[in-house]
């Protein structure tokens, strides 16, 4: 079964970019269990290119990174998180930007069926 594809910033059904970017890790989180000497650090990597809608990709090319996080956040978040999420995705988005591997790519449209 094949998952619906959704842009990686927003969340929004059916993207039309693609952007080839090279597997990083995305963030990296201490695993706390009962004995802390024994913690392990658990990395959150990201695998292959990024996909975005038309309107994430015109902020991106635009750099235009803070209209990301409204459009990602804003109606969905709780206004106490939102900030600590805003800063989580920006960070993300960052690292993507320095492993993009070449310019966006449209992505051809998958007919309904
Ligand atoms: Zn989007």
């Amino acid at each position: 079964m094949e998952i619906p594809k959704a842009c990686d910033f927003c969340m929004l059904r059916e993207p039309d970019w693609m952007y080839p970017c090279a597997d990083f890790v995305l963030m990296s989180l201490y695993n706390l269990p009962a004995d802390v000497s024994d913690r392990e650090i658990i990395h959150s990597v990201s695998r292959g290119p990024w996909e975005a809608c038309d309107m994430c990709h015109l902020y991106i090319e635009s750099d235009l990174w803070g209209e990301i996080a409204d459009r990602a956040t804003l109606g969905r978040y709780p206004t106490e998180i939102r900030t600590a999420i805003r800063a989580m995705m920006m960070s993300g988005w960052r690292k993507f930007q320095l492993h993009r591997t070449g310019p966006a790519q449209r992505v051809e449209k998958r007919k309904a069926a």
